[in-house]
């Protein structure tokens, strides 16, 4: 039998942490869902194609990292390392194409076959937003802006800067390219391996590489902005201006690529220097070909995701719940009213917590511990008078109350 422990690069998500992410969580549908996205739900898995054509066969994601499989019908099946590619196909396959712009946003578990390390599973979660159909600088501000209220909101606007870069038309990408190659051939050898594999199928994607020798090449090489046609230049002034009036502050990074196929225009990255190596909590960019590129049409697109476990790394304070109130049967006799009354504060309300065994002092320190601010003492003799005895457990106060003022009492 194997052993009984999770698979390597996975973990078991409880307590404190599991409350942070789902802090992540609550807090970024409250915040796009006032932009007016809705939440898509697409399928865990896709056919290996969705993924393997449309992020780059070149990308690391489709190199190394894809958790692939045959299902017993033979199909080549992938755990989806992402989530744009697996919304832009149901956007496709739903002919959604009517009615647009179409806002959708997402949570759930992604896939990569990744060295584990801080930061860096096999499995995490990520929270995104796909915003399709509109084509304007508008739409890369307010999608900019969502990522920075989000991040705002969640108290760590302070420790993450927004950097933006611009990979412009296909046009000024083309032009890009032809200089990144020459000036990449006369550093062949410096390259990795991988690099000089890259350089021939997709040399942006160098640019992207996280190894050192790479690194060291591309400081030196041609920068993007100098190969923008005039109209990527002032689309990409339109963003910053908006930025601007926004008040959100952002350094343009001209080495900011991102590592997938699709981006063009727009890419950004919210950074931390707070988790080491693996600082990017959140990133996206504009995609203007690739619902063209599933077969649905020309439609623009943009979009980020943020890794919902390292955004969650970053919040310090533990995320505090509603104090509950502790309902404490006084003998056994009296178990069953006990129940009856917290059945009926919690329709009332409030937060009840209950302790199913021990006797009163053992279950006044489960109240204490779980952090109730009152407790409902049901005794026997009192519940005989109608009547219970309610405790304020921060003042030490108390009083005998009548069964139906205690909701009043501990308001
Ligand atoms: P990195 O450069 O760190 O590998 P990436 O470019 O592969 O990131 P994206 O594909 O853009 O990442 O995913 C968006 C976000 O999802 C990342 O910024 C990160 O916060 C999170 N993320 C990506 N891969 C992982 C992983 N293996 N474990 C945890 N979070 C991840
Ligand atoms: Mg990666």
């Amino acid at each position: 039998m194997a052993k009984l422990q999770c698979v390597r690069g996975t973990y078991d998500l409880y307590g404190a942490a599991k409350r942070k992410t789902k802090q992540v969580v609550r807090t970024g549908e409250e915040v796009v869902e006032k932009y007016g996205f809705e939440e898509i739900e697409t399928p865990i898995f896709e056919f290996t194609e969705v993924f393997a054509r449309n992020l780059g066969d070149t990308s690391d994601i489709v190199t190394k990292e894809m958790y692939c499989f045959e299902d017993r019908g033979g199909e080549s099946l992938t755990l989806r390392p992402e989530g744009t590619a697996g919304v832009v196909r149901a956007f496709v396959s739903n002919g959604m194409q009517q009615n647009l712009p179409v806002k959708f946003y997402y949570h759930g578990q992604m896939f990569r076959y990744e060295r584990p390390q801080k930061g860096r599973q096999r499995q995490f979660t990520q929270f995104g937003v796909e915003l399709l159909g509109a084509d304007t600088p508008q739409a890369d501000i307010e999608v900019i802006a969502m990522a920075y209220e989000f991040l705002e909101k969640l108290g760590l606007s302070g420790q993450v800067t927004v950097e933006v870069n611009s990979l412009g038309d296909a046009e000024s990408r083309n032009a890009y390219r032809e200089k990144l190659v020459a000036y990449l051939k006369e550093h062949f050898d410096e390259l990795s391996a991988d690099s000089k594999n890259r350089l021939e199928r997709n040399p942006l994607r160098v640019l992207d590489s996280k190894e050192e020798c790479d690194k060291a090449v591309v400081e030196k090489a041609p920068l993007y902005a100098d190969s923008l046609n005039e109209k990527s230049k002032a689309f990409f002034a339109k963003v910053l201006d908006g930025l601007d009036r926004l008040g959100i502050k952002y350094r343009v990074n001209n080495r900011l690529v991102r590592g997938l196929d699709y981006y063009s225009h727009t890419v950004f990255e919210l950074v931390t220097d707070k988790l080491g190596a693996q600082g990017t909590v959140l990133a996206g960019g504009r995609y203007d070909g690739l619902v063209e590129q599933m077969g649905g049409g020309k439609v623009a697109g943009i979009g980020w995701a943020c890794g919902v476990e390292r955004l969650s790394m970053l919040l310090e304070a533990d995320v505090s719940l509603p104090r509950p109130v502790a309902v404490i049967p006084v003998t056994e006799d009296v178990n069953l009213q006990a129940v009856e009354i917290a059945y009926r504060l919690r329709k009332a309300g409030f937060s009840v917590d209950q302790s199913y065994g021990g006797n009163m002092k053992k279950r006044m320190i489960k109240a204490n511990k779980a952090n109730a601010f009152a407790a409902v003492i049901v005794g026997p003799d009192e519940l005989a008078n109608g009547e219970v005895t309610v405790k304020n457990l921060d003042s030490g106060e108390q009083k005998t109350v009548a069964l139906n003022n205690i909701e009043k009492e501990i308001n």
